[in-house]
C-alpha cells in the first residue's frame, strides 16, 4: 500500500515535472470563474516565456500557459481569502504585481525542470546502451551471483557500476573487481584501496524544502522480508525528525512515493544514520545516545552512549548540521565516528557489536572533523572529504586502522550540486552513497591492491 508523502517525499525530474503539472491541473479545477477577463479591476494574469515584461493581463497561451494562469487564480483566491477579502474586485494592483511574479518564478522552475528531465533522459539513454554493448562483449558478472540472504539479486545498480568500471583506463591487473577471483581473505566483494571515485548519479530527488539534506542508504546485508532492492530515506530538515520512508525499489524511491513510512520512537539527529542486518542505527537527538531500531519489529533493541562524544553541534564535520555522530558500514561491521573533548576535536573511530551497540574498540586519528566535509570508511580505512560546496572537492584523507596511520590524498570527489550533507560507503552495492542539495546521488568507486 502506498502511504501519503508527509512532510515532502522526492522525486526524479521527471515524476517531478508530472508532480508538478498534476498540481496545476487539481488547482485548476475549483478556480471558478476568477481566472478570466480584467473586467471590473480584477488582474487576470499571462505568464508568457517570451515576452515576461509585457503589461497585458489576458493572453491566453498554449496548454502549459492556461494551466499557469488557473494556478494564479488559484493563487489569488486563497491570497484573498487569506487577507479576509473576497476574490475578484476586490483585488488591487499590487497582488496583481506579486503573484505575477510568483508566476514567474513557477515558470522558471518548470523550465528548470525540463532541463534537469532533459539532462536525465540524454544520461539514462547513453547510460543504457553502454550498457548493452558491455553485456554484448561478456560483461555484467557482479550483481548476477548468488546474495548472502538468498534472496534474488538486483543487477540495476551494479550495471552502472560494470559500466563505470569499464570506462576506466586502469590496468585491469590492479583492479579487484577483475581480481575479485583471487584476492585472498578479500570474499566476493573484495578489500583494497580507494583509488577512484566517479560522477555522482542520481536516484532520487526531494520535492520540499525538508528534504534540502538528509540520508538515503540500502541495506548491505538484509534481512527479509527486506531486500537489497529496498531503500530507506529520512529527510533531516527541522527538529523533530522522527519519520522514516522505506521504498521497494530504485523506480519507486525515483518518484518518491514510500512503501511505508515508519515513525521512530525517538527523534533522530544529524544524517549519520545507516541500516544494517535489518536495523536502522542512529543518533538521538541532542545526546550521545545511539539507538538501534529494528525495522521488523519496529521497536528498539539496543541503546548506548558513547562516552565522550561530542553532539549537538560540538564537534560537526565543516558542513555542520549536527553532524557529531557519524555512522558508517564497511566489510568488517557498523562504526561509529566522532569527536571528544580529550581528543579535542580529532575525529575518532569506534568498532561497535551491531547486536548491542557495545565499543569494541577505539581509534584516535589526527585529521580535525571540523577541517573535513565528511567521512567512510571502506575495508577497515577512514577516508574523509575535503570540502562539501566546492564542485572539485577530494578524499584528502584517510586513516587505516590496521597501521593506526593517516596519509593526504587527493582523489578527486565531484560536488554537483555543492551541498554535500551525507556520504556513506555501501560494501554490497560498492557505491558511496550521498545526499546533495535535494539530490539523491550514488558515486561508483575503484578499490585497488595496496
Ligand atoms: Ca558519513
Amino acid at each position: 500500500m502506498r502511504a501519503a508523502r508527509p512532510g515532502g517525499g522526492l522525486s526524479g525530474a521527471d515524476a517531478m515535472l508530472r508532480a508538478w503539472l498534476l498540481l496545476c491541473a487539481g488547482l485548476a479545477l475549483p478556480a471558478g470563474g476568477e481566472d478570466d477577463g480584467g473586467d471590473g479591476g480584477a488582474c487576470t494574469y499571462s505568464f508568457t516565456v517570451t515576452g515576461p515584461g509585457e503589461a497585458g493581463c489576458a493572453e491566453a497561451g498554449g496548454a502549459l500557459r492556461a494551466e499557469l494562469a488557473a494556478l494564479a487564480a488559484r493563487l489569488s483566491l486563497l491570497e484573498s481569502r487569506e487577507a479576509g477579502a473576497p476574490p475578484g474586485p476586490a483585488q488591487g494592483p499590487r497582488g496583481c504585481g506579486e503573484l505575477r511574479r510568483a508566476a514567474a518564478r513557477l515558470e522558471e522552475d518548470k523550465r528548470r525542470l525540463e532541463r534537469e528531465k532533459e539532462e536525465l533522459r540524454r544520461r539514462a539513454e547513453s547510460g543504457a546502451r553502454e550498457l548493452a554493448r558491455l553485456r554484448e562483449a561478456g560483461c555484467g558478472r557482479r550483481g548476477d551471483g548468488p546474495r548472502r540472504d538468498g534472496g534474488p539479486g538486483r543487477p540495476r545498480t551494479v550495471g552502472y557500476q560494470e559500466l563505470k568500471s569499464a570506462r576506466m583506463e586502469v590496468p585491469a591487473a590492479d583492479l579487484l573487481e577483475e581480481t575479485a577471483r583471487g584476492h585472498p581473505g578479500a570474499g566476493a566483494s573484495g578489500c583494497g584501496e580507494l583509488v577512484w571515485v566517479g560522477e555522482p548519479v542520481v536516484f532520487g530527488q526531494a520535492d520540499s524544502i525538508a528534504g534540502k539534506y538528509g540520508v538515503w542508504m540500502k541495506d548491505p546485508e538484509p534481512v527479509l522480508p527486506f531486500t537489497r532492492a529496498t531503500t530507506w530515506r529520512v529527510d533531516t530538515v527541522g527538529t523533530e525528525v522522527r519519520q522514516l520512508f522505506q521504498y521497494d525499489d530504485d523506480e519507486q524511491f525515483g518518484k518518491g512515493y514510500p512503501a511505508k513510512v515508519y515513525i521512530l520512537p525517538r527523534a533522530l539527529e544529524s544524517t549519520g544514520a545507516v541500516v544494517y542486518r535489518g536495523s536502522l542505527y542512529f543518533q538521538q537527538r541532542h545526546s550521545r545516545l545511539l539507538a538501534k531500531y529494528n525495522l521488523r519489529e519496529e521497536a528498539i533493541a539496543a541503546e548506548k552512549e558513547i562516552p565522550g562524544a561530542g553532539y549537538h553541534g560540538q564537534y560537526p564535520y565543516s558542513w555542520g548540521g549536527y553532524t557529531d555522530i557519524d555512522l558508517a558500514v564497511d566489510e568488517s561491521g557498523l562504526w561509529v565516528i566522532y569527536s571528544t573533548e580529550k581528543a579535542k576535536g580529532a575525529i575518532v573511530l569506534s568498532r561497535l557489536d551491531p547486536e548491542t551497540l557495545e565499543i569494541q574498540r577505539t581509534w584516535e586519528t589526527n585529521i580535525r572533523k571540523q577541517s573535513v566535509a565528511n567521512a567512510f570508511i571502506i575495508c577497515g580505512v577512514l577516508y574523509t572529504i575535503s570540502s562539501y560546496a566546492v564542485p572539485n572537492a577530494t578524499v584528502n584523507f584517510s586513516y587505516d586502522t590496521a597501521t593506526g596511520t593517516s596519509q593526504p590524498l587527493s582523489i578527486p570527489f565531484q560536488n554537483r550540486y555543492q551541498y554535500l550533507s551525507m556520504v556513506d560507503y555501501n560494501p554490497t552495492e560498492r557505491q558511496l552513497f550521498a545526499w546533495d542539495s535535494f539530490h539523491m546521488v550514488a558515486y561508483p568507486i575503484r578499490l585497488a591492491h595496496a
